[in-house]
């Protein structure tokens, strides 16, 4: 449901969890929903695995470039997550926000937590915790992107990862991955029904009691 007649602000939809908890599947149904949701694409050092695309599912940079991103104060927010740099591109986030649009995130704890001092206002955060511990290694086996050593390495992160719920406004255990998907699309929902997110509303009212 849309309400094309009250305009609003845009949101940013931050969605963590550790890899393989099923965010990216949870982010790639909402960017099907429609035109107003647009992915945040980051930045990183770390290499391609098969099958990424530069500009699709990241912009994939040398460190020096990294680096001179962060100086020219291009990022938005960054951090070092397992042996890689991670950040978000401003300029972009920026624009689809002042569109009204839905910017989605999936970026760790670090980086949600400077959006949150930074943008308190246009955020919305989601934990996705995995079922249990058995099930998150038979996920990250399971996509076959990643060699052996760094499946161990990732769950080996993740209880420290999983440590950062308590910092979120929501937290989704994915059992199921289209309740999952159901779940956020009603949090997507409440977040664009705030009254101060519509910021249209007294302009609408007001046209209702002049006429
Ligand atoms: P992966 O290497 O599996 O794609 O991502 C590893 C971790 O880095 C994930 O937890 C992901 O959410 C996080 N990440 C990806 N992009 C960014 C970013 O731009 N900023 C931050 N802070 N974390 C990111």
């Amino acid at each position: 449901m849309t309400q094309p007649t009250i305009t609003g602000r845009g949101l940013m939809l931050v969605l963590s969890s550790p890899s393989g908890a099923g965010k990216t599947t949870i982010s790639r149904a909402l960017l099907r929903d429609g035109a107003d949701v647009v992915m945040s694409i980051s930045v990183t050092t770390r290499a391609p695995r098969p099958g990424e695309e530069n500009g699709k599912d990241y912009y994939f940079v040398s460190e020096s470039e990294f680096h001179a991103m962060v100086a020219a104060g291009e990022l938005l927010e960054h951090a070092r997550v397992f042996d890689n740099y991670y950040g978000t591109p401003r300029a972009h986030v920026e624009k689809e926000l002042e569109a009204g649009r839905i910017v989605l995130f999936d970026i760790d704890w670090q980086g949600t937590q400077q959006l949150k001092s930074n943008a308190r206002d246009d955020l919305a955060s989601i934990f996705i915790l995995p079922p249990s511990l058995e099930e998150l290694e038979r996920r990250l086996k399971g996509r076959g992107q990643d060699a052996d050593d760094v499946v161990r390495h990732r769950m080996s992160r993740a209880a420290g990862e999983m440590s950062h719920w308590p910092e979120y406004d929501y937290v989704i255990v994915n059992r199921d991955v289209d309740l999952s998907i159901a779940q956020t699309r009603a949090i997507l929902t409440a977040e664009r029904l705030r009254r101060d997110r519509q910021t249209g509303l007294a302009a609408f009212v007001n046209s209702m009691r002049d006429t």
